[in-house]
């Protein structure tokens, strides 16, 4: 087990620069997301950090050793794949057994660590059957079992779940997080999924074109996004943001929306210029006679609640509001806003003014 932190990590591929001057730590024994949308580099980051590709410059610590310029199996690591490889032709047993056998581990050794692995990932009855007629979740509880017998000091995955359908990825998620709260080992853990990376994630880093846009516990990012990329990349349906042009005033912690004052987080003095007030759908309260109004233009309704969406004058925006809360299209709908609730964001470099 160990920490792992990266420093002004870099990665060019030729004249393309994949990985900009990325630098955060994985405390020991967390579960660690990378998440961002395809081709933000976060695939490479994690190869990085486990020996599969060089980096360009900057440096990896493993257990406070500077690991960069080793290769991976110098490292003590493992890594599990989308595609879970096993060898069809042994049976599970085997399977599991394979990298202590070339580790050169004697066989009482060996026999106590896949009962062990087997008992962890409860697959005690099914040790002595062939893998090619294993069901998809017990294949990729054989791929674990391979991935933790050698008790490396860390794990890395690459959406290990990404080929699965919705309700088996569901269920794999939580024995994948429950199996490392048995555990306690170290893992990073790739997806482009925010949902996924909000349930099993201690932390999560956001990326987006090479750079680390944050890093923080799930709740952090989601209620405090440090830009509006974060903002929106997180949260289903996304943060709203009502956009002013050098209309929007704070001083001292005001704001003045449409000629009335909330209070927000913001701890500078006045600012004027193009800002946008960000709002989670789920924060957008309806009151009669608010000074700001939107137009109903649509309400998708989706059980307990509703997402409604309204056109006002500072831009379209989302509430998730009761589903019955009274809310007809083309209906006028006093909004009100609880301030605590609120990032205000530069609109033109996109980050949070707190
Ligand atoms: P995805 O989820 O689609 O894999 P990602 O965020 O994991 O995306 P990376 O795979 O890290 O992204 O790729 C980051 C960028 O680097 C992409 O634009 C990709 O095309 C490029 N890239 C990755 N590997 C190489 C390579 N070996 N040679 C050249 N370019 C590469």
């Amino acid at each position: 087990m160990a920490q792992i932190r990266i420093e002004n990590l870099r990665k060019d591929f030729g004249a393309f620069n994949a990985v900009k001057s990325s630098s955060f730590t994985v405390e020991n024994g967390e579960f660690f997301m990378l998440l961002g949308p395809s081709g933000c580099g976060k695939t490479t980051t994690l190869r990085m950090m486990a020996g599969l590709e060089l980096p360009t410059s900057g440096e990896i610590y493993i257990g406070g050793e500077e690991v960069g310029m080793k290769r991976a199996s110098e490292r003590d690591i493992a890594f599990v794949f989308q595609m879970f490889a096993l060898y069809p032709h042994m049976n599970v047993r085997k399977n599991i057994s394979y990298p202590l056998v070339s580790q050169g581990l004697n066989k009482a050794e060996v026999a106590s660590r896949v009962a062990e692995v087997a008992k962890i990932l409860r697959i005690e009855n099914i040790l002595d059957k062939p893998v090619g007629g294993l069901s998809g979740g017990d294949r990729q509880r054989v791929a674990l079992g391979r991935a933790i017998v050698r008790k490396p000091k860390a794990f890395f995955m690459d959406e290990p779940l990404g080929a699965l359908d919705a309700e088996f990825r569901e269920h794999m998620a939580e024995e994948l997080r429950a199996l490392h709260d048995r555990m306690g080992a170290t893992t990073v853990y790739v997806t482009h999924d925010q949902l996924e990376a909000m349930q099993m994630g201690d932390k999560i880093v956001v990326m987006n074109h090479g750079v680390v846009e944050q890093f923080g516990k799930p709740q952090q990012i989601y209620d405090w996004p440090a830009t509006k990329f974060v903002a929106k990349f997180i949260g289903s349906p996304p943060m709203n943001f009502l956009e002013f042009d050098g209309a929007i005033d704070i001083g001292g912690d005001e704001v003045n929306l449409s000629g009335t004052s909330v209070k927000v987080p913001v701890s500078r003095d006045k600012r004027l210029g193009k800002l946008a007030l960000g709002v989670r759908p789920e924060h957008v309260r309806f009151k009669d006679g608010a000074a700001l109004a939107g137009r109903v233009i649509a309400v998708e309704y989706l059980g307990t609640t509703q997402i409604v969406t309204l056109e006002t004058p500072h831009g379209d925006i989302k509430a998730r509001t009761p589903s019955n809360q009274a809310a007809r299209v083309d209906e006028l709908i006093g909004l009100e806003f609880d301030a605590r609730t609120l990032t205000v964001f530069d609109s033109i470099s996109g980050k949070a003014l707190v």
